[in-house]
């Protein structure tokens, strides 16, 4: 594609209809050094992606020359993600996910940034022209404004991946919920986590009564802290994880009447807790 800088849609149309015939007939299609108006068009027509995976569209032939050759000698599948600085697209612009491949790509992404490998996938030039019309977001963090408690940075995530709502102590306010409503409803997000986060400032605030942070967040994080006084173990951490807790089940109320009580409607709501020395993310799933 790098001599062609112009596709009309008859072009489109005749490229979709080879692309297809070829891979019908067993033959391995990779789409590469495509000029930026192609792709676009290619793109708004769900050519590529679409006819052909995201995975075999790629920015450089050396791309695609390097992933036949690693598939070929059964190092890779062929719908392990390119690498992120390969990818001529970005997967989030064509597949919305339920809430158990989300939850699966924030695992796995969480894996990849505790053992120090992190992709940092999704954020190449072409991943933001192909988001610049819309996002498609598969998870929505209510997280901590912390700055050591970033979400796209512990999930190993890219543009447009992530919802993020962060508020101290991440507590559930007014704007917080509707942010997430709007999530829910207009980008039909399946997957929310809570994340508190080990050595939160603001739940610490609370325990040692002093006035670091504003009455606004305290108040709202006073009752975490007295349910987590009667219990076993370090108070600040059993209060984090609390908070957590009551946050993820009030935002399941609050989505509930959202949802009209409809459990086809519900997303999966799930309070975590992040490990600032680990960068380990511990589900709190009941
Ligand atoms: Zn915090």
């Amino acid at each position: 594609m790098r001599d062609v800088r112009y596709l009309d849609q008859s072009g489109v149309y005749t490229l979709s209809d080879l692309i297809e015939d070829m891979m019908r007939r067993g033959v391995t299609v990779y789409l590469c050094e495509m000029h930026e108006e192609p792709s676009e068009i290619l793109a708004e027509l769900e050519v590529a992606p679409g006819t052909l995976p995201v995975e075999q569209i790629f920015a450089t032939v050396e791309g695609a020359v390097e992933k036949a050759a690693r598939q070929a000698a059964g190092e890779t599948s062929a719908q392990e993600p390119t690498k992120p600085e390969e990818a001529l697209f970005s997967w989030v612009s064509v597949h919305p996910i339920g809430a158990n491949e989300a939850l699966e790509r924030l695992i796995v992404g969480n894996q990849r940034y505790v053992r120090g490998q992190s992709l940092h996938p999704h954020t190449n030039p072409a991943t933001r022209r192909v988001l610049v019309e819309e996002q498609r977001p598969f998870a929505v963090i209510l997280g901590c404004s912390d700055a050591r408690s970033v979400p796209e940075l512990v999930f190993d995530q890219g543009i447009g991946e992530l919802f993020v709502v962060r508020v101290a102590g991440n507590i559930m306010t007014l704007e917080n919920n509707a942010s997430i409503e709007y999530a829910v409803k207009f980008l039909v997000v399946w997957l929310v986590v809570v994340p508190g986060h080990q050595g939160c400032s603001a739940v610490d605030a609370v325990i040692d009564d002093n006035v670091d942070h504003s009455e606004v967040i305290l108040n709202a994080l006073e009752p975490a802290v007295e349910q987590a006084r009667d219990m076993p173990g370090d108070l600040l951490t059993n209060a984090i994880q609390t908070n957590a807790h009551l946050v993820a089940a009030k935002l399941k109320e609050e989505l509930a009447e959202f949802t009209e009580g409809d459990p086809d409607r519900m997303p999966r709501i799930i309070p975590a807790y992040y490990h600032l020395d680990s960068g380990k993310v511990d589900l709190m799933e009941k």
